[in-house]
Formats: C-alpha cells, structure tokens, sequence
C-alpha cells in the first residue's frame, strides 16, 4: 500500500497541534509529522528542526527561487512553505502529516494529483468565533495587532472548508483526535 499525504488544516487558534499530538505517535498509524519551513519568529519553547525550520527572509525566497517547496503561502505577515525534501523522505517510510493553511492546502491537492500519492484532507473548526478569539487570547503569544490579523484570516479560511474531505469539530480536544483517528484508521487502510 503506498504511504499517504493527510492535510490537517483550520483556524489558528483552534488547536491543531495539540489534537495532532494526541495520535501523531501511534504505531497503528505510521504518522510522521513534516516540519515546515518558516520566517517567523519561534515562540519560547519552540525549537529549529522539531517545530518548524525557523529561516530569515532571503533564505526562505532562495527555497522559492530553487523550487525545494512543494507549497508555500504568505500568513500574518510571515511566509510558511512545505519542503519537497521533507515530504519524499517521509514519504519513503510512513505516512505524512501536513499542518497547513489554506492556501497551501489549495496548493497541495493540486500537485498531489500528480504525484500519484493518495490524500486525506481534514478541515478542525471550533465551536464559535468567540471560542477560537478566547484561545487565541489565551495563548498569549501573539500582540493585538496579530490576534485581530489571525482572526480576519480565520473567517476566511472557515469559508473555504469545503474544499476538505473531512470537517472535525474541536469541541474537546481528546474527542476530536479520537474521530481523525477513526477517519485515518478506516483512510489509511483503503
Ligand atoms: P503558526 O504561526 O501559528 O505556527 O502558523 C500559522 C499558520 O500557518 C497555521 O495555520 C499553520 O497551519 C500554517 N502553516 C504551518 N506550516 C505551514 C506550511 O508549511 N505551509 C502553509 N501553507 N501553511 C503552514
């Protein structure tokens, strides 16, 4: 059986990464996690190679320039890419994960169709746009003026949930990693 690409997309805020990390070491799976490149700044606790490969502008527009992404897209100011090296090594061995936005996702499909890898795509919505403004306050790792850019981003890209094959709902965090884990465990064995 050829290994999977899986897309886990949704609002930033709405808990992603700690949904993933409930299932992302579960031997049943075979699940490895793609580190994306990024210009951002790490937040305290990130590290370079684990949470992202943390790049500066002219580094990133290099990667650009020679192609090494598979996607790329601009969020919040700051510039996000998944690296084709990453993905085929990954790829070789297990399953991939990719925690994308949006556009990089819109970006992804379109190129998977030719890479002849099958894809499950996952779109997590919270509750409420309240809710999603409450964890993205609470997270504290972000200034005003990017709270209220990650939220006008957020309404947009709920718009697009569509273009998805699942949509989860992150009411409880426990329960959303058990229903994508249902969805991988019948996906992954088709
Ligand atoms: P954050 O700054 O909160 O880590 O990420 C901001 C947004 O960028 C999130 O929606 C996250 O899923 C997305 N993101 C992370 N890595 C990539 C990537 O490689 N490509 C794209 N297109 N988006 C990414």
């Amino acid at each position: 059986m050829k290994n999977k690409i899986i897309i886990i997309s949704g609002p930033s805020g709405v808990g992603k990464k700690t949904i993933i990390d409930q299932f992302i070491n579960d031997p049943k799976l075979n699940i490895k996690y793609s580190i994306s490149a990024t210009t951002r700044k790490p937040r305290e606790g990130e590290t370079h190679g684990k949470d992202y490969y943390f790049l500066d502008n002219q580094d990133f527009v290099k990667k650009i320039n020679n192609n090494d992404f598979l996607e790329w897209a601009e969020f919040a100011n700051n510039k996000y890419g998944t690296l084709k090296s990453e993905i085929n090594n990954i790829l070789k061995t297990s399953n991939v994960i990719l925690e994308i936005e949006v556009q990089g996702a819109v970006q992804v499909i379109n190129q998977i169709k030719n890479m002849n890898n099958d894809f499950i795509s996952i779109f997590i919505v919270p509750p409420n746009i309240e809710e999603l403004e409450k964890r993205l306050r609470n997270r504290n790792t972000e200034t005003e003026e990017k709270i209220k850019l990650r939220l006008a981003k957020a309404k947009e890209e709920l718009k697009q949930q569509d273009i998805y094959n699942y949509i989860v709902l992150n009411d409880n965090a426990t329960r959303a990693a058990n229903e994508i884990v249902d969805i991988l465990k019948k996906s992954l064995n088709e």
